[in-house]
């Protein structure tokens, strides 16, 4: 079996000699053989290969001269595994004839050097016939179409070649096995089925790792396009009389990678695809080289809300990518999951009094708010999370209940959410916190558009429309600096009490510039100025500072639309506060309870729920 990365390599030559061919697909845990081998500056896909390969039991590798980062691991794999057959194709950057003459001629290089490798010999009638056989596959796969839902993605105008080549579809009017007799959403039903609006999402930019695509399936949106280096179903072009220069004319027609001549036109291209979609995941890779700078470009130009998604193809990322995907979905106003509970309790009539409730599930706190129906919060909770979310959920229950002064019984539905959102077992349905965070606070205060949410370990800013809907958002989850576990180290290392460090900050004579956000290098940086006998209280304002600046860009990114809200924990350390305040020259709005916020959003999402399961 040989590995390959890219969407130009020429799988079906080698499929021709017999070898089985698998796209490689890093999922791991550690870049222990990357951290020693490689450059840290080198993109997580790489290092993400290399583990893969070392660790597998591939004849081979087939790679192309995309970027540096493939020609270092091109070099590591070399030196590594010289008894396998490690190569890498040069790929034109011209896709016209010149191109093809060259790519055509540098694939027969390849093929002689695999035959000198395993003795196997390319024959191009054995070519032929395999793109025979996948013109016929891909044909039949077009063709196949449920009640009218499967169509090429809609374009204005007419379409060019390399658009003909995607294989998105956008079918948001998909239909669902349902009850008979529904009507159809869409108005177009089949008859004896629903017709669901399936949210159509577009994907570009980097390769795109295979959870992205799961996830989008798992939660009913449609992929209606992939142009990302390893999305499109290639062109199989046979010209009978010279079967490997028709084959390498459809290798070099497909849409055109950051890397290619072409790529001048991508923008003009993906504007037109992105116009048959709701939405569209633009993915990069850590330490990409190829796709860093294309995403802010086409945010700026596309009329369409975009999710920027980064991925450094660790197992432990799965969770940060969900969160963000499923965020990106609520904001179209898609349905949030019911738990396996959910789904039993949905039909159940409910009867007496109606109450709700939200829990929110973050690392540090678990909150909830019990609602009724008329919106207006009869009690609500703060509990510190220990190591089990779980626990702390049960806790947190009984605490809530018994200030209401109800029973389990009483609750009609509830809804979790934050990080811990699906370990909670009586929970019935769960929306991520982005989506609670935006609901809450427009409850608080309608007039708030941009929220900035400093949690236990991640931080988040959000804007949102005057109705109150999620418009962007971003977060930052991928290493404490700037949240309340960053403050903690800090508080520590000053030896006061976390909730000491805000008032302490207000008493500072005199500015310190904390140098680093890292926390580790800032933790360092606070004990040499702890050693250099600087003022505790300007220490700890220069750490405020440090976490507005970083907040500060965070806000940024999604605009900073007055007026501002801040939520969560941190919201109660008046250094941040007054620190963020100064760095945005506005007042922040907080509410009497900060740590309620995701709470209250979630138990009027429960609300929402028992409005629809009553109409
Ligand atoms: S950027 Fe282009 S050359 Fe590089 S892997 Fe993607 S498709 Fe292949
Ligand atoms: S993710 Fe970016 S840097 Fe990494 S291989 Fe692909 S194009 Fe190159």
């Amino acid at each position: 079996m040989l590995g390959y990365i890219c969407k130009y390599a020429p799988i079906e030559v080698f499929e021709s000699m017999g070898v089985e061919m698998k796209r490689i697909d890093p999922q791991v845990s550690n870049f222990t053989q990357a951290d020693m081998k490689m450059h840290p500056n080198i993109c997580s896909f790489a290092k993400g290969v290399l583990e893969d390969v070392m660790a597998g039991n591939y004849e081979g590798v087939i790679l192309t001269t995309c970027c540096d980062s493939i020609r270092r691991l091109y070099d590591v794999l070399k030196q590594e595994l010289p008894d396998r057959f490690i190569y890498i194709l040069d790929t034109p950057r011209i896709t016209k004839d010149a191109g093809i003459t060259l790519y055509e001629a540098r694939i027969r290089k390849m093929i002689a050097a695999y035959k000198a490798f395993s003795g196997k010999i390319f024959e191009e009638e054995k070519l032929a016939d395999i793109l025979r056989r996948k013109q016929k596959e891909q044909s039949i796969s077009l063709g196949e179409s449920g009640c009218d839902a499967e169509r090429e993605p809609r374009q204005e105008g007419a379409e060019t070649e390399l658009q003909k080549t995607a294989s998105g579809k956008a079918d948001g009017e998909k239909t669902q096995t349902c009850a008979a007799g529904q009507t159809s959403e869409a108005g177009t039903g089949c008859s004896a089925v629903r017709t669901v609006r399936r949210k159509n999402i577009g994907l570009i930019g980097a390769r795109a790792n295979e959870s992205i695509v799961r996830i989008l399936q798992e939660k009913n949106a449609n992929l209606a396009f992939d142009l990302t280096c390893t999305g499109l179903k290639r062109k199989y072009l046979l010209e009978p009389d010279q079967v490997l220069t028709g084959y390498t004319r459809g290798l070099l027609s497909q849409f055109p990678c950051m890397r290619m001549e072409a790529a001048s036109q991508r923008d003009e291209l993906i504007e037109r695809y992105a116009g048959s979609v709701d939405g569209v995941i633009y993915h990069t890779v850590q330490f990409c080289d190829n796709y860093s700078y294309e995403y802010a470009w086409l945010k700026k130009r596309l009329n369409r809300p975009m999710l920027a998604l980064e991925t450094d193809y660790t197992k432990q990322s799965y969770g940060q990518i969900l969160t963000r995907i499923e965020a990106f979905l609520e904001s179209f106003g898609q349905q949030p999951e019911e738990t396996e509970k959910g789904r039993t309790e949905a039909g159940k009539e409910k009867t007496g009094k109606m109450y709700v409730m939200g829990i929110d599930s973050g690392s540090t706190s678990t909150n909830a708010v019990i609602m009724d129906r008329d919106r207006k919060i009869v009690s609500s909770a703060v509990v510190r999370t220990g190591a089990k979310s779980g626990e702390s959920a049960q806790r947190i229950l009984e605490e809530v209940l018994s200030e209401a002064g109800l029973k389990r019984e009483d609750i009609s539905w509830i809804v979790s959410t934050g990080y811990g959102r699906v370990s909670i077992p009586f929970a019935d349905e769960n929306v991520t916190e982005i989506s609670c965070h935006g609901r809450g606070a427009h409850y608080f205060n309608p007039a708030v558009r941009t929220i900035l949410d400093i949690g236990g370990q991640d931080s988040k800013a959000i804007r949102l429309n005057e109705k109150g809907e999620v418009a962007d958002f971003v977060m930052n989850d991928k290493c404490a600096a700037g949240t309340g576990r960053f403050l903690e180290m800090i508080a520590r290392s000053l030896e006061v009490d976390v909730d000491e460090l805000g008032p302490i900050a207000l008493q500072s004579k005199e500015d310190i510039e904390i140098t680093s956000m890292c926390s580790v290098f800032a933790e360092s940086e606070v004990i040499s100025l702890i050693a250099n006998n600087r003022e505790k209280t300007d220490i700890a304002n220069g750490i405020c500072r440090a976490v507005a600046n970083k907040s500060y860009s965070l806000l940024k990114r999604v605009g900073l639309e007055k007026e501002f809200m801040m939520t969560g924990g941190v919201a109660k350390n008046a250094g941040v506060v007054r620190a963020v305040e100064e760095k945005l020259g506005a007042k922040l709005y907080i509410c009497p309870e900060p740590e309620i916020v995701g709470a209250a959003g979630a138990a009027l999402y429960a609300l929402d729920k028992l409005e629809r399961s009553s109409d």
